[in-house]
């Protein structure tokens, strides 16, 4: 049996697997796990963050638990309980509706709650933990449900448990968020937003001000998946030593970066990526977006082979430039089996 994948991920190769499940509640979830050591099974949401080429002997099991409630409250805040398969820009939408603060930032991300805490989702100054309260788990080899605090989920920039030793053992069912419902922390310091607001001469920014500002910012410069193929961000934000930075200074005096401790500053991997001449290059039919060189895209029917030898020629040349290594935020399927980088 074949099932195609094409319209699961957004990059939109085409490709198939053996099985695919749509659970929608607990019940069908517990009821469609493999619990055996040699299970062939993979959670899927969105596809915004997942790639897949060629065909895969595997069960993809799609989480598609909807619910949204609301678990308690004081006078600042709320605390809701979101299914894993709630469509994130819903979330968004309901918290806007409710006049809830804290997830404004994280506008037009593609994909659903489930995934959201696998890679800590982050965007315009704001990361899921900083609204984040817990979530609850299923061990997919003894079906018991675990809830996992802030503190166990170990969240870092684009990180977390889910990605590290948790990596493909639990299946997240339900994540809980603590919102503001009143005195909204807003963040309108990133650089884009500050001027976006001027622009629209926004003097005193409302939540869904912040969140109209960046619909608008990503609208301008990231493709559309429905339109053309992306997985968003190919490759992290490289972090490396202020030392390493002020050497690099001294060659290339305009390279930009942010502080993230006393000793580490991150780099902009769009910005590394652009000045080497990758924008808008191709090897096949993928390609890197003319308008954000930090995305890949299907621009004329990709293989995934095309991707591979685009991606890696990017990281063997900015490797061989700057000596920064770029890591892939996306993960690939070739065949079934998940591609790792040396
Ligand atoms: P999927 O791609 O379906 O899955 C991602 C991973 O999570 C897979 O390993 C999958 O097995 C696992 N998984 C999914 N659901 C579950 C579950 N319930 N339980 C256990 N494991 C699960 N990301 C950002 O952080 N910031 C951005 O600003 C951003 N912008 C983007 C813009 C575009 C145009 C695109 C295409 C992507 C962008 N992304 C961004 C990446 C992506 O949208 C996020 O990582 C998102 O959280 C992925 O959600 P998904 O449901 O599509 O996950
Ligand atoms: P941008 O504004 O062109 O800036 C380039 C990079 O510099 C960003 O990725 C960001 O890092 C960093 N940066 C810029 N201003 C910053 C500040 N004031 N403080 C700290 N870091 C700053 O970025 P962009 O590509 O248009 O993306 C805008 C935002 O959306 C970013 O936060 C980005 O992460 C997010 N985004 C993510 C994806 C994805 O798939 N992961 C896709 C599209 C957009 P950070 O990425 O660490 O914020």
């Amino acid at each position: 049996m074949s099932h195609s994948l094409q319209k699961l991920h957004t990059f939109g190769f085409q490709a198939s697997a053996a099985q695919v499940l749509h659970c929608k509640n607990n019940v069908e979830l517990l009821q469609s796990l493999d619990k055996s050591t040699k299970s062939k099974q993979l959670i899927l949401g969105g596809g915004s963050n997942i790639i897949f080429g060629g065909h895969a002997d595997l069960t993809i099991i799609k989480n598609e638990i909807k619910d949204i409630q609301i678990l308690d409250q004081d006078a600042h805040h709320i605390y809701i309980r979101v299914g894993a398969g709630v469509i994130w820009a819903d979330v968004i939408q309901h918290a806007l509706q409710h006049n809830y603060g804290g997830i404004e930032n994280l506008t037009l991300i593609p994909g659903t709650m489930g995934a959201a805490p696998i890679q800590n989702i982050g965007a315009y100054g704001i990361e899921l933990r900083d609204v984040f309260h817990s979530l609850a788990a299923v061990d997919r080899r003894t079906g018991v449900t675990k809830e996992f605090s802030k503190k166990e989920c170990r969240f870092d920039y684009r990180e977390s448990i889910f990605k590290q030793e948790a990596k493909n053992k639990y299946v997240i069912t339900d994540v809980t968020l603590r919102l503001t419902k009143r005195d909204h922390q807003i963040k309108a310091d990133y650089g884009a937003i500050k001027k976006t607001l001027e622009q629209n001469s926004i003097t005193n920014p409302t939540i869904q001000d912040i969140s109209n500002a960046v619909a608008q910012i990503r609208m301008s410069k990231l493709p559309d998946p429905s339109i053309i193929g992306n997985a968003g961000s190919f490759f992290k934000n490289p972090i490396i030593s202020k030392n390493k930075y002020t050497a690099l200074l001294e060659k290339y005096p305009n390279m930009p970066s942010y502080p993230i401790s006393d000793s580490q500053v991150k780099v902009p991997a769009g910005w590394l990526i652009d000045q080497a001449g990758w924008k808008g290059k191709a090897i096949g039919g993928a390609a890197v977006h003319d308008k954000q060189a930090l995305v890949l895209i299907n621009k004329n029917n990709a293989d995934i082979s095309d991707l591979i030898q685009l991606y890696q020629s990017i990281q063997l040349d900015i490797q061989s430039r700057y000596d920064i290594s770029l890591e892939r935020e996306v993960t690939i399927y070739k065949n079934g089996v998940e591609l790792i980088d040396d």
